[in-house]
């Protein structure tokens, strides 16, 4: 079926309202408002309080839902976090205008807690690419909804990006066969669709920042083997499947950079179909197509490959060759 109307009508209201409290809070964290995951990974006050106005957003709009959040509201519980927590709390209230207390924010919170194993769920990331927030880079919220195991609903709030208007921060919306984005304050959406270079010695490959999230070393074996002569353009976060989306690169690579890594489905479900939905295409590194039909991770997939459409299959076949 979809995604209804009022949903993708919630989808974009909880995006926004989320992008405006992390634009706000970006390059003004201080000591405490920053936590070790026991992945190794950070996450900030501005996670936890995204995920929960995302939630809020969508309880009060739709009532109930599944939702696979990436944070947890456990990490909160323990009395040692209390100043975190009270962070969370205060950074809730400032965006939806009125007190809300501990208990409250923590229960929109945990509405994140499905485990993407039904026919029909949501995945948020609150903040994707938490190391270039923290860094004052790039970073993403990335909300889908998944029916059957396919994406039909991709918002992608890009607070920091800057665009060819000159503007910073977008939106971009994908669903029903088109892809839109919303630049700076403006109230019109544009349409957004992949560029197509007329050969690939032109294309533009994107990458992660971070080497540990994406090979460099073989990116940059595969980019001379398909005789491409632009530098790679490293951006955190799923800004990577804007910047194909509208042409500010034509290929992105996420190339394993460990066997038994599976990639999280918050991660890659919003970026994909508007990459998607914008005239590109998505696979793994083998060429398969992603299947979100397994719970939190990408089961039965190893990295990505996004393109312009172009020259997919050349580019699936240099990946095979260079990790062979
Ligand atoms: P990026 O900003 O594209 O580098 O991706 C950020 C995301 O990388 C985070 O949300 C993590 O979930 C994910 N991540 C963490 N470790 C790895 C890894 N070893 N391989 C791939 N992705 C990872
Ligand atoms: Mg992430």
């Amino acid at each position: 079926m979809g995604a209804t109307e009022h949903e993708y009508a919630a989808a974009v209201a909880a995006v926004r309202s989320a992008s405006l409290l992390c634009d706000r809070t970006q390059g003004r964290l201080v000591a405490g408002d920053t936590l070790t995951k026991g992945d190794d990974s950070p996450v900030t006050v501005a996670d936890f309080a995204a995920q929960a106005v995302v939630c809020a957003e969508l309880a009060e709009r739709l009532g109930r839902f599944d939702l696979v959040g990436e944070e947890d509201a456990a990490d909160l519980h323990d009395d040692a976090q209390v100043a975190l927590r009270d962070g969370v709390v205060e950074l809730v209230a400032h965006q939806i205008g009125r007190s809300v207390d501990a208990r409250t924010v923590l229960d929109w919170i945990g509405l994140g807690g499905a485990d993407g194993t039904t026919d029909r769920y949501w995945t948020l990331d609150p903040i994707d690419g938490t190391k270039g927030f923290v860094r004052g880079d790039q970073y993403a919220i990335a909300l889908a909804l998944i029916e059957h195991g396919e994406v039909v609903l991709g918002v992608l709030g890009c607070p920091n990006l800057p665009n060819p208007d000159g503007s910073r921060g977008a939106v971009f919306v994908a669903a029903d066969g088109r892809c839109i984005a919303w630049y700076g304050a403006t109230t019109d959406p544009v349409p957004v669709h992949v560029a197509r270079p007329g050969s690939l010695s032109a294309a533009r490959v994107c990458e992660s920042v971070e080497s540990g999230h994406s090979d460099h070393d073989q990116s940059a074996r595969i980019v001379e083997r398909l005789g491409i002569e632009v530098d790679p353009y490293r951006i955190d976060s799923q800004c990577k499947y804007a910047a194909v989306a509208r042409g500010d690169a034509s290929i992105y690579l996420r190339l394993p950079t460990r066997a038994d890594y599976r990639e999280k489905i918050w991660d890659h479900a919003a970026g994909k179909f508007v990459v998607e939905q914008a005239g590109g295409r998505v696979t793994d590194v083998t060429g398969a197509p992603l299947d979100f039909r397994h719970g939190r991770r990408l089961e039965q997939n190893r990295g990505v490959i996004a393109t312009d459409g172009a020259f997919h299959d050349e580019v699936v076949a240099a990946v095979a060759a260079v990790l062979a």
